[in-house]
């Protein structure tokens, strides 16, 4: 009997959509139709392929409130929320069409002086197909993070969308039909992780893969038996900071919307505070003023909507419990919070580093505010986890410095999750968060390979890579070497004393 996926309302429980669950089988016929249609794709060239990607952009633009209905349908999230990922997604989608000629094509490199007879060029080329795994809380913005930048560089797309958002997925693959029909660019396969995990061993080469760090786990081990590359974009726990000279009311005007919006379901949220000492009292003050403002239900003025997945309940119950029972406090919200489907927001106080609500990713309307000595004390608190996803600093005068400073990919400065709608650029983790990039320029090179071409100019004036090569080049070769990176670090050695390489050279040879 075929296995068939329903995907439900959150917020309701009714069924929304229902599709056969694709097997292994199934998974295999996609990406050899995907590989048929990669030809025809990647003949296209960059402005072919812009022409298509822009007729897309147009159709999901006009066609945004029908897509925001389904991601409301399958997410609970507010549909102005749905919106504003469908607008950004579509904005990533206009840079990486418009970009990828520019980067991705033929350029020439400098050949140095030593094979200065070649020409160099390098280029980046499509890998073929990309196997697109993606989760279910940004379900439009996220996979299309990879979909958009993989079919701008050339490549076609077979995609598994999270097992509670296929709808939304059918919805992008069918608008993209629409402008390139009986094209397969980017196809859908439906199911569960055994769906993903066919993608995994099916013939992609290259599987971007969005969503925990544990499930990301067993996507590399499963791609690594077929030595198939993969991205992955994984969980987070991202702090902010707050130094003494921050504007307070619009960080945590920041840490408001950073903890709490998309009930918290956001990969880059804000799940931990370090406040100086000396503005701890003020920022801890408007925080928990505008945090009792908001409020999550089934009515159209939700500031935000229900759990998606609803066994995540049970992994902010378990955090807020755990902080809780460590001394910490909750200072809004707390266990009495945590509803049958929503929640409302929580901010934690004085909970212990060790404590899971510190550690874990929470993926909930919750977060943990702590009392700092010093931005060094802030840096070292939020750089000890394993995860570096995105950051946040608020202040006036050291912000890009205390930026740098953080153990994560990216970071936003007196500002929240900006870093996200910039298409330039690059999105992705280090450590527990993953590695390889979407979006900007890294993100378009990540789904191809380079390809270098040194092309013979002229005849060299030294030839070395043949046989007929004798003492008398071998020499001028040396000598050669010895001008260009002889007097290499020459300036920092003791004076009278010869570099190590030229102490090793033949008399005649050192200068
Ligand atoms: P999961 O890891 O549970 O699932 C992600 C995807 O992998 C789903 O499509 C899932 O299918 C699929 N999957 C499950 N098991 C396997 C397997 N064995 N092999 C291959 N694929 C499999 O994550 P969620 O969907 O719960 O998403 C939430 C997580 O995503 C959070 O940790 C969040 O931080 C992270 N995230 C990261 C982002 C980033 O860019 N770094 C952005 C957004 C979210 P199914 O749904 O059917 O189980």
């Amino acid at each position: 009997m075929t296995q068939v996926l329903e995907s439900r309302n959150p917020a309701t429980g009714d069924v929304v959509a229902t599709y056969p669950v694709d097997d292994a089988q199934a998974v295999d016929a996609a990406v050899t139709q995907a590989h048929s249609a990669q030809e025809w794709w990647s003949g296209l060239g960059f402005d072919g392929r812009r022409k298509v990607l822009d007729r897309w952009r147009g159709v999901i633009t006009r066609r945004m409130a029908q897509l925001a209905d389904l991601v409301h349908l399958e997410t609970g999230k507010p549909h102005a929320d749905a919106m504003l990922e469908i607008g950004l997604a579509v904005d990533h989608l206009a840079w990486a069409a418009a970009h990828a000629k520019k980067i991705l094509g033929p350029h020439k490199v400098s050949s140095g002086l030593l094979m200065v007879n070649q020409s160099a060029t390098v280029e980046y080329l499509p890998r073929g197909v990309i196997g697109v795994i993606g989760p279910w809380n940004y379900p439009v913005f996220t996979p299309m993070g990879s979909i958009g930048y993989a079919l701008a560089a050339g490549n076609t797309v077979v995609f598994k969308p999270s097992e509670l958002t296929p709808a939304v997925g059918t919805w992008l693959a069918d608008s993209l039909t629409e402008v390139a029909p009986d094209r397969h660019l980017l196809q859908v396969v439906y199911g569960f992780g055994e769906t993903g995990n066919a993608l995994c061993h099916s013939n992609v080469d290259k599987l971007a893969f969005t969503g925990s760090t544990a499930t990301g786990k067993k996507v590399m081990a499963a791609c690594a038996e077929h030595l198939t590359p993969v991205v992955i974009e994984a969980g987070g726990k991202d702090a902010m900071l707050v130094d003494a000279d921050a504007d307070i009311a619009a960080a945590a005007d920041a840490a408001a919307w950073g903890a709490f919006s998309n009930a918290g379901q956001t990969c880059i949220g804000v799940e931990r505070v370090y406040v100086h000492e000396q503005v701890y009292d003020d920022f801890l003050a408007q925080l928990t003023e505008l945090a009792r403002t908001v409020h999550s239900n089934d009515g159209a003025d939700t500031a935000y909507g229900p759990m998606t997945l609803d066994t995540q309940r049970d992994v902010v119950r378990r955090h807020v419990a755990d902080a809780i029972e460590g001394g910490g406090r909750a200072v809004v919200g707390g266990l009495d919070a945590i509803g049958e489907r929503y929640i409302q927001p929580t901010v934690l106080v004085d909970v212990p580093e060790d404590s899971s609500a510190v550690t874990e990713e929470t993926f909930g309307p919750t977060v943990t505010v702590a009392r700092v000595a010093s931005m060094d004390e802030a840096v070292e608190r939020a750089n000890a986890t394993a995860y570096g996803l995105g950051a946040t600093v608020f202040s006036a005068a050291h912000g890009t410095e205390l930026a740098r400073r953080l153990k994560s990919g990216m970071a936003s400065v007196n500002g929240v999750i900006s870093f996200a709608g910039i298409p330039a650029l690059p999105f992705g983790g280090v450590g527990d968060s993953g590695f390889g990039r979407i979006h900007g320029a890294d993100g378009l090179k990540e789904f191809t390979h380079p390809k270098a071409i040194a092309r013979k100019r002229m005849k060299a004036a030294l030839e070395v890579t043949t046989f007929r090569r004798g003492a008398k080049e071998d020499s001028a070769f040396a000598q050669l070497i010895t001008v260009l990176h002889g007097r290499a670090n020459q300036f920092t050695k003791p004076a009278g004393r010869l570099s190590a390489v030229s102490d090793r050279l033949p008399d005649r040879l050192r200068r």
